[in-house]
């Protein structure tokens, strides 16, 4: 993907997929392997677990993150991450095991301590705001969400609360897969540029954010979209919440063949 775009500077840019679960979640299909033969296949140079708390207990997380270390070289980082259910949170760049099944309250206190990149993940209204302190220690809130929000368009609804929060509490948009499955293989990503690939730039420029997000080859710029995108995704927001209502009651009556066409139409293509 990234070979038919111009470098504008020295830097290489690099994409890759945030807020993906691998099969250290009881739901996860892929293991990190396979979830990097995908990814490099679809030309991305990173991707960012984000595991299940109530699948890590300390020992699992250890072996996630071992496991993370072991699918980087140096043409390919994969960060080790934690997703917290119950406060709608995940911390991608894990240092050290977290007890996420154990006590998660404690696990989200250890994780935050490192260096990590903190999304607010698939927030879904106002209750999804956590505690003050909490909300400062965000860097950014997940606007698309493909497994929810399908792969067409970012949500409207949670560029709405981005917006509230961005002006209280400086937060940045970010587009996430919450990839579990084939289903999930999508276009949309986030790219970074750097000087060389590593880990440490990777989190640095995330932390900064200095990323931008692309849905295949268009680019999203959620600080300026034009009226024309944001009626698009205004349009696409009504249409998917009646689409989708019509679609789970009509699916029980239809073939499987005409099933998976109804699902494309609503939530577009893969990568
Ligand atoms: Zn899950
Ligand atoms: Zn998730």
């Amino acid at each position: 993907m990234k070979e038919t775009r111009k470098l504008k500077s020295s830097k290489g840019r690099y994409t890759g997929l945030v807020h993906v679960h691998s099969r250290y979640s009881h739901d996860g299909k892929l293991s990190t392997e396979e979830l990097k033969r995908m990814a490099v296949a679809d030309g991305h140079s990173f991707i960012l677990i984000s595991d299940h708390c109530e699948d890590l207990d300390l020992r699992r997380c250890g072996e996630l993150i071992g496991e993370c270390e072991k699918q980087s070289d140096a043409g390919f980082v994969m960060v080790a991450g934690i997703e917290f259910h119950n406060q709608g949170i995940a911390v991608f760049g894990l240092e050290r095991a977290a007890p996420g099944q154990e006590d998660p309250t404690r696990a989200l206190e250890e994780s935050l301590t490192g260096r990590t990149f903190n999304v607010l993940v698939h927030p879904r209204g106002r209750k999804s705001e956590i505690v003050d302190a909490m909300m400062r220690r965000m860097h950014a809130v997940e606007i698309w969400n493909v497994k929810a929000d399908g792969g067409r368009f970012p949500s409207a609804r949670r560029i709405r609360l981005w917006r509230g929060w961005r002006e209280k509490y400086g937060l940045k948009a970010i587009f996430g897969t919450d990839f579990h499955g084939m289903k999930e293989r999508t276009g949309v990503h986030v790219e970074v540029e750097l000087d060389v690939l590593s880990r440490e730039g990777l989190m640095e420029a995330l932390r900064a954010g200095e990323y931008r997000m692309y849905n295949r080859e268009k680019e999203w710029d959620p600080e300026n979209m034009s009226p024309k995108e944001m009626w698009a995704v205004k349009g696409y927001g009504l249409f998917r919440g009646v689409a989708i209502g019509a679609y789970r009651r009509a699916k029980v009556l239809m073939p499987a063949g005409l099933r998976r066409r109804g699902k494309k139409m609503v939530d577009g293509e893969g990568p």
